[in-house]
This record gives C-alpha cells, structure tokens and sequence, in this order.
C-alpha cells in the first residue's frame, strides 16, 4: 500500500467504509448514491456530495447511483431532472442506474400498510396547527394524538381510504406511532403520509397521498441495497428516524453517515434562494455565469477538472465551516494555468502610434502559446505602426515606481520591440489621453542587437488594423457581504446583492481569435482567463466572460522582464 491509501490520508467517511470492508459488511460491498430532487438545478454544495459519492464507488470498486428523491410533487419538474443528468456528466461521473424514489410509492404504500398491522402507525385527524401544538418543543414533552389508539383494522381502513380520495387535503395524516416524550422531536409521532392532490411529473395523477421524506428516504436507499447513505449534517437528528422505519420494516439497513454541508463565501447557497433569484430577474437564468450553480460555474469557464479539484482540496469534515471564495478561484486559475492556450487582448483600449514606424509595413512577431506547456507551441501576431495598449499603461504623471509607459519613459511591447514615450493627445473638452506617440528601437527584438537593454516594464498590446472586438463580461461576486445572510434588520439576502457584479465593456483581440467556438478558454495576458460564452458567442461576434482575474500578474510580468 502507498502512503496515500494509509488510513491517516483517508477522509472520515472513506476510514468507515475501509473499516466496513475489512469486517466483510454488506459481503465487503460499497454502494452509495447521490440523491437529488428534481426541484432546481445543481449548485457547487452538490458537487461536494457527487464527488464524495460516486469517488467512494471508484475509489472501492463500488457503485453508484443516481436517484431522484422526487416524493414532494409541488416543486419538481422534468427540467430539472434533465439538466441534473447533464451536469453530472459534465463533471464526469457516470451512474451504474438511474432511479426515482416515485418508483417505490407502490413497495412504499405496502410498507405503510405493513407498520399498521404491526401496530407502528395509524392514522390522525389533528389539523397542521393542533399537530404542532402536541408536539411539544425541545424542553417541553409532546402529548399523545387523541387518535393515537385507533384499532389497526380502523387505521388500515382510514389508510386505504385516504388512498382513495375520499377525504380532503390535509384532513388526514398517517404517524409513526414511536414517542411523543422522545427528547428528538424527529421521533414524536412523525408524519409518514399526507393527502396532497398534486400533480407528479412522473406519476401524474395516480397518487393523492404522497410519502413524507423520511418516510421515503432510507427504505429508497434500502430497496437499492445502498451500503453508505451520505448526507449532510441537518439529517443527524433524523437518522434514528431512519434507523427506526428499517429496523421496524426488517429490511436492509444502509448505514447513514452525516458530512458538512459547503458553504462559500459572498453567495447563498439554497435552491429555494437560487430560484427566486431566477424568477426575480435579479440574474439571467440559472446559467448565469455569477450563479455558482454547476451550470454558471460551466458558461463561466470552469473546467470539472477544476470543480473536482476544488472538492479534493477542502475536503470532507464532521463540521460545519465556511470556505473562502478565493479557493474556488485558485482552483479554476491553476488548472488553467496549465492549460489554456495565452493570447492577447486589450480591454480598455489607448491608441498607440509608433512614429518611426512605417506606415504600411506588417511583420509577424512570434509568441509563445504556453509557457508552462513547451508542446502548445507558438503562433504569429501581426505587428505595425498603430497598435491598442490598456489605458491603464500609460500614465501622464506616473507615481513612483510606475514601470510603464509615461512621458519619456520605456517599456517593452510583449514579443516586440522596446519602446519610448515621446508624447500624448488629449481631448480638449474631455481631457482624456487619446492617443500616445512613441518611437521603437528597431533592434531591440528577441534575439537582437539591443534586445538586453534592461527595462523594467512590459506591456501587452494588439495591432489595430489586425484587431477583432469582442464583448467582454467582468464579473464579481454576486453579494458584496462575505455573509449575504448576515442582513439589516427586516431586510432579506437580496438588500445585499452587488450592483456592479456584471461591467460589460467592448475590447480589442489579436485576429487569431476571431473564429473562436463557443466555450473556448484561454488566457488573456496579464488579465485572467476567460472564456467564449456558450450561449451568446459566435464565430465573428464574440462575446466572452472574465472566467477569473490573475493574481499579481503585474508584479509578476515586471519580474520576468
Ligand atoms: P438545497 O438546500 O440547496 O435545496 P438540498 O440538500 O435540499 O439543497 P438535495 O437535492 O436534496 O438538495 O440534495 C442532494 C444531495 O446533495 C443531498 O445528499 C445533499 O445532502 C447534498 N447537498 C446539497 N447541498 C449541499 C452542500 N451545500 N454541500 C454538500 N452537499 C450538499
Ligand atoms: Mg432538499
């Protein structure tokens, strides 16, 4: 065995499954599950679970599933269902089946019959509000349902005929009759079944009663002959719930195993919160490339090489705690590092003259695609008299230690020449640098006679007779405060979304991206990576997003000239 597969390298849950392996439980067999209901789309916490999930199956020559936990029929819909399959895909996993819990209502409904008979459940008149009110709180016991010692023949009665329809929507209830003084309140008498005349997007309108979610939950995890049933940590208080249905029922038991949810910094994470930021309009659809839904994270630009990263890095803890942004953005930044091909692009675009330069002359400067990968190669950039800089390079009175280009000072052009202010235009009215004036030392290229002359500064540029424009998106975080919840008195998460999340501006491109497909990532030298939008891109009409910004590139360039 490596180091790597001793017990310390291994998370809690992988330590309990190696243990369960060793003691040959479930014949030695790992099957875990990831369990979704169709009711929103995926977000970056449900990446955590599928990584958790289906790398326990690989990780031990186990299986996976994918099941919808689809049994609250009000909030779910066949969009969903979909675009969850796509997005676990996309991060790449595969499942060994696919299930929806509505496949059990029927082996559901005999089990509900089956407690009924055994004494373990019967059936309520108790309205939402009475029901609560015996409940109790955590310091206080519950007191019995009046209906609680109902016969099991007028229980079976009721049962069958709320099935039937004859009674109205939350008229009746079917409990687990366990202990109104239990100190968890999971185990006060909980409700199995409700009447809910709901239409399902898979059983249409077969079922008036629909199986509450513990109810459904483990014996779905049981009927697949689950071995883990990873969840996060709010279900620890329902897990002798779980344990109590299987024990009752005498079926297959799988082990529940409770895990800190994700939580990130600078966005809500819930679908419900997600939704209404849909449906509000405050974002363009799920796919927005702000939502850290899996499919913004996608038109983004993230890489599911980064996402799986990303989960690898923060790991799986027992305790609840809130991850950094930066650690999702240093995820994505490292793998593209390494991958995506470098080009030029100026986002703020100042003209640039080089006097001594002729005016119909073109020559091809070579540049390199990848200098952390020598097999990408290198490709031309065509270079001449008028060129675009970033605004942001020039200064008309530089601050100290200013290493770009102001009056009388030099930079080198990236893959070009060496070159020296000479002089500015201004707009009368506006004041705005309009255009800058340098010379060049026509020597001064890689490889020639002057191209050591130290300068301290390099800048990157496009030429622009050769330019394309693109539509360039910069995004920031979707909330300005670390803790979007952490709100004003009476005021919600929304009274804390950035205004200045989405800056769209117009930039200039060296021609080789001109035709670029949609979902292309690269870098943009000294300005992050980004990527073509999936959605809105076209070969020709370009439109990209800021998939995320360089750390201290500047501070880096200047070292390396
Ligand atoms: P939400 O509160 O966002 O609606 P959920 O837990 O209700 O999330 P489900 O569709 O029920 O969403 O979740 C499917 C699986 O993903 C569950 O096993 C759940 O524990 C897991 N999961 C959901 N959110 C997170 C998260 N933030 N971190 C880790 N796992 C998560
Ligand atoms: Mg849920």
């Amino acid at each position: 065995m490596t180091d790597k597969n001793t017990e310390t390298y291994l998370n809690f849950v992988e330590q309990i499954v190696t243990r369960d392996i060793a003691a040959n439980k479930n014949d030695g067999r790992v099957q875990t599950r990831f369990p979704p209901e169709p009711n929103g789309y995926l977000h970056i916490g449900h990446a955590k679970s599928i990584c958790l999930n289906f790398g326990l199956a690989r990780k031990y020559n186990g299986k996976c599933n994918l099941r919808f936990d689809d049994t609250n029929p009000s909030k779910e819909e066949n969009e969903y269902v979909e675009s969850i399959q796509d997005d676990v895909r996309w991060l790449g996993f595969e499942w060994d089946d696919l299930f929806f819990a509505s496949s059990y209502f029927d082996q559901l409904y005999e089990w509900a019959e089956q407690l009924i008979q055994d004494g373990h459940a019967f059936v309520c008149d108790l309205s939402a509000d009475e029901m609560r009110e015996y409940r109790g709180t955590p310091t206080k016991v519950g007191k019995n349902s009046p209906f609680r010692d109902r016969t099991e023949d007028e229980n079976l009665d009721l049962f069958r005929r709320m099935k039937a329809g004859e009674f109205a929507d939350g008229s009746k209830t079917l409990r687990a009759k366990i202990d109104m003084s239990s100190p968890n309140l999971n185990l006060r008498d909980p409700v199995m079944y409700r009447i809910m005349r709901a239409h399902h997007h898979r059983t249409g309108d077969d079922w008036c009663i629909y199986p509450m979610y513990d109810f459904a939950h483990g014996q779905s995890d049981s009927i697949e002959g689950i071995t883990h049933s990873i969840c996060t940590l709010e279900f620890e208080d329902h897990r002798p719930l779980y344990d109590w249905y299987c024990e009752k029922l005498g079926i297959h038991h799988p082990q529940q195993i409770e895990f800190a949810r994700l939580n990130l910094t600078y966005t809500v994470m819930s679908k419900r919160k997600l939704l209404q930021l849909v449906q509000e309009g405050h974002v363009s659809g799920w796919d927005d490339p702000r939502m850290l839904t899996i499919q913004g994270l996608r038109r983004r630009g993230y890489t599911p090489e980064s996402i799986r990263q990303f989960c690898e890095t923060i790991g799986v803890a027992k305790f609840n705690s809130t991850i950094d942004m930066h650690v999702l953005e240093n995820a994505i930044r490292e793998d593209l590092n390494k991958r995506a091909p470098r080009h030029m692009a100026v986002l703020d675009p100042l003209k640039l003259i080089i006097t001594n330069y002729p005016e119909d002359k073109t020559e091809e400067r070579s540049a390199i695609n990848n200098p952390e990968d020598e097999s990408m190669g290198s490709r031309t950039l065509p270079f001449c008299r008028e060129l675009y800089i970033e605004r942001s390079d020039f200064e008309e009175d530089p601050p100290k230690k200013y290493f770009r280009l102001a009056p009388g000072q030099e930079v080198r052009l990236r893959y070009g020449f060496i070159i020296k202010c000479e002089d500015f235009v201004k707009d009368a009215s506006t004041g705005e640098v309009t255009e800058v004036r340098c010379t060049y030392d026509p020597d001064s290229y890689s490889g020639g006679p002057t191209a050591t002359r130290k300068v301290k500064g390099t800048i990157h540029w496009v030429s622009a007779r050769h330019a394309v424009d693109a539509e360039v998106r910069l995004y920031d975080h979707l909330f300005d405060k670390l803790d979007p919840e952490d709100t004003e008195e009476g005021k919600d998460f929304l009274s804390n979304m950035n205004p200045n999340s989405l800056q769209t501006i117009t930039a200039k491109l060296e021609p080789a991206l001109a035709n670029v497909e949609p979902g292309f990532r690269c870098q943009f030298e000294r300005n992050g990576y980004f990527c073509a939008d999936s959605v809105d891109s076209k070969p020709g009409a370009l439109v990209f997003n800021r998939t995320a910004a360089l750390r201290d590139s500047w501070a880096k360039i200047q070292k390396k000239a």
